[in-house]
């Protein structure tokens, strides 16, 4: 993952003139559940789920506490609670019957509407602005088809056969934020209509009423600021347009593995000039933004896993295994007016790049001075940095 960020120019600051700090007008109340003929997307899939909790994390929490056993009580509450599973490759498919089914089970042993949050991640060229989180598919090599065929596809086929259960999908990380802010770039300029098209289909493709999609809308770091707020609603209203109207999506999630607080000033002292300083008031001015291009009855999804801490950064740039983070707010629905729900959309605990310079997709990001050191690849299991999640969450655990 890249959390791109650049830094604003003398003319858009004299742009930064509204409203995060909390003066504009509070967004329409979401709907909490679609009245009869009312599209499903504007029910706020969270309300009244339990939340499915992904095995394979469940074991690499257990392996941890094994290994810490004076801290092993502690450690396991983590593994209570529920984190986004993710599809980072075609490979990764594969994974996806095994989870609907477990969730199947669930739903029926509880007789309660049991949540999956399916993180679909896999667009060519992506990351395309960073190294950490370069996929296998490239613009140049076929990628935006066998996107269609080989990864959307399949992933619609395992929904269509789970038409029973409630499923999010948080729709392309990084992705269009990157249309928005980092076009001066080769790679991200070759990757423009693949990303629109390729979001557009999956978006067209995952229609189904047990489906919520939330495209991904960056965070308060990177699109805060009003010219780039304007520009991000351009980019979804674009893409919203190829992909048949603004309630195929129900909203939009935020701060995806960063690390940005939900409500602190870090933002103010970080770079005075956007006027959005946490995910809490870029969730409402974003939305004002939004509602002007016609996303009227939209939800915020808030990624908490790692943003319990304050404080932790010397640049708002810095989106690597940020050293002394912690776990953040626990996953629940309806939080806060306009926002469906806080999740760990991220896997606490799963890396975000390598900080060894001789491995392949190296950034520079994950050596820098805000980056915790001994990091494996992107996704692997980093477990002295899950420790420090562990040791500085934000409520406690
Ligand atoms: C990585 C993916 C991983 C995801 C969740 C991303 O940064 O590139 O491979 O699945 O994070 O940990």
């Amino acid at each position: 993952m890249h959390q791109g960020f650049l830094l604003q120019s003398a003319l858009m600051i004299s742009l930064a003139v509204a409203s995060c700090a909390g003066t504009g007008n509070s967004r329409d109340a979401v709907p909490d559940r679609a009245k009869p003929g009312e599209k499903l997307a504007r029910s706020n899939p969270f309300k009244g789920a339990r939340f499915f909790i992904n095995p394979g994390y469940v074991a690499n929490v257990e392996a941890t506490a094994k290994r810490h056993p004076d801290e092993a009580d502690t450690i396991r509450k983590v593994a209570q609670y529920p984190s986004a599973v993710w599809l980072d490759k075609i490979a990764a498919i594969a994974n996806l019957p095994a989870w609907l089914d477990e969730a199947k089970r669930q739903q029926e042993a509880t007789g309660q509407p049991t949540l999956t949050v399916v993180g679909v991640y896999d667009l060519p060229n992506r990351d395309c602005s960073a190294a950490a989180s370069a996929g296998e598919l490239k613009v140049a090599e076929n990628g935006e088809a066998r996107y269609r065929t080989e990864f959307i596809d399949p992933i619609a086929a395992q929904f269509r056969a789970h038409p029973h259960q409630p499923i999010v999908v948080l729709l392309e990380p990084d992705s269009l934020g990157n249309l928005a802010t980092n076009m001066s770039l080769p790679f991200c300029q070759e990757a423009r209509s693949a990303y629109q098209r390729g979001v557009a289909y999956a978006i067209r493709k995952f229609q189904q009423p047990n489906v919520s999609i939330y495209l991904d809308a960056a965070h308060s770091g990177w699109l805060g600021w009003d010219d780039n707020r304007a520009k991000i609603a351009k980019v979804f209203k674009h893409v919203l347009n190829d992909a048949g109207g603004p309630d195929m999506i129900r909203g939009f999630a935020i701060n995806t593995s960063n690390f940005t607080h939900l409500s602190n000033r870090d933002g103010a002292v970080l770079e005075p000039t956007n006027p959005c300083p946490n995910e809490l008031s870029y969730a409402k001015t974003l939305g004002e933004t939004l509602a002007m291009y016609g996303f009227n009855h939209h939800g915020f999804l808030i990624d908490t896993s790692r943003n319990g801490k304050g404080g932790i950064r010397s640049k708002w740039g810095s989106w690597c295994n940020v050293h002394g983070a912690g776990l953040g707010e626990r996953p629940r629905a309806e939080p806060a007016p306009g926002i469906d729900a806080y999740f760990w959309l991220k896997p606490p605990g799963e890396s975000d790049g390598t900080s060894d310079p001789t491995q392949p997709r190296f950034d520079e990001m994950c050596g820098g001075p805000d980056a915790a050191k001994g990091a494996p690849q992107a996704g692997q299991w980093f477990e002295s940095y899950f420790m420090d999640l562990v040791h500085n969450a934000r409520p406690p655990l």
